[in-house]
């Protein structure tokens, strides 16, 4: 049964995109079935793994407004190793499309349900908002991945989508946590990085990942191509980076899976 991910946090330009498809990749890469759900309306994530937003054949959009079967809507990622669900600017339309849709805060819940037992992650990379389309990824995730960039306003907001999350899980989806937060784009020359840093340990303790994603001009050029940084230099700190975090989050998850159950609650 798939693990489903929320790549949130409202905040543009923090790494959530960077992260989908490197996650995506890295797990890929350590044999784990992925799929990356984009759904964001910039497509970035899209045009990351390799295709092109503007010759889409089906996206996003036809899944949330019930127009297209889920296996209509899945494409391989090129030959990056996970599948992904496409998107671009028509997913726009959806937060007026879902206005008069039943269970509008559940048609991505729903609409995976029938490729859960595929994969063994889910990916959903959302855009840099609180909107529909967030709450819907929200709804649908079992956990939330926060990524986050040590700078000064980097805490701003957080207590927002913290208060989101903990609306969500106490009315549509109390399996709903915090998977945890993320430090990326990390540069350990730079003290105020490490002042954030550090107030992120002692305010969140363990729900932070120990991997740090550094600063890595590799990330910012791969997705140019069309690929993640593990096809684009495979020994770049980025691309070691996101393998470790790869390793991090599976061996946290077989650690909550041999927990027993008094443990969980
Ligand atoms: P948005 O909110 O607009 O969706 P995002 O949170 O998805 O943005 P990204 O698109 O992943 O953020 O990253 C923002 C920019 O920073 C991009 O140009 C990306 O290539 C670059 N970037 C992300 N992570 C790193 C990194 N670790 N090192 C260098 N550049 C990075
Ligand atoms: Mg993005």
């Amino acid at each position: 049964m798939a693990r489903i991910r929320a790549i949130a946090n409202q905040k543009g330009g923090v790494g959530k995109t960077t992260t989908g498809i490197n996650l995506a990749a890295s797990l890929a890469a350590t044999k784990r079935r992925v799929l990356l759900i984009d759904m964001d309306p910039q497509g970035n994530a899209t045009m990351g793994s390799g295709l092109d937003k503007y010759q889409l054949e089906s996206s996003t959009l036809d899944l949330m407004l019930g127009r297209a079967d889920i296996e209509d809507v899945i494409f391989p990622a090129a030959n990056n190793g996970y599948d992904i669900i496409p998107a671009n600017g028509d997913l726009t339309a959806a937060e007026v499309g879902l206005i008069k849709m039943p269970r509008k805060e559940y048609r991505l819940r729903d609409a995976l349900a029938s490729v859960i037992r595929r994969y063994h992650y889910i990916l959903v990379d959302c855009p840099p908002s609180l909107n529909m389309l967030t709450v819907n990824a929200l709804v649908a995730s079992e956990g939330v991945m926060i990524p986050i960039q040590c700078e000064y306003y980097a805490l701003e907001g957080l207590t927002a989508l913290m208060n989101t999350i903990e609306h969500i899980r106490l009315s549509v989806n109390r399996n709903l946590e915090i998977a945890g937060l993320l430090r990326t784009m990390f540069d350990p020359r730079n003290n105020l990085a490490n002042d954030v840093s550090s107030q992120l340990v002692s305010h969140f303790g363990d729900r932070v990942y120990r991997t740090v994603i550094p600063r890595n001009v590799r990330l910012a050029e791969a997705p140019s191509y069309g690929i993640p940084a593990l096809s684009h230099d495979r020994s770049s700190s980025g691309t070691l980076a996101y393998l470790a975090l790869a390793g991090e989050i599976i061996r946290r998850d077989q650690q909550a899976e041999h927990k027993p159950d008094q443990e969980i609650s």
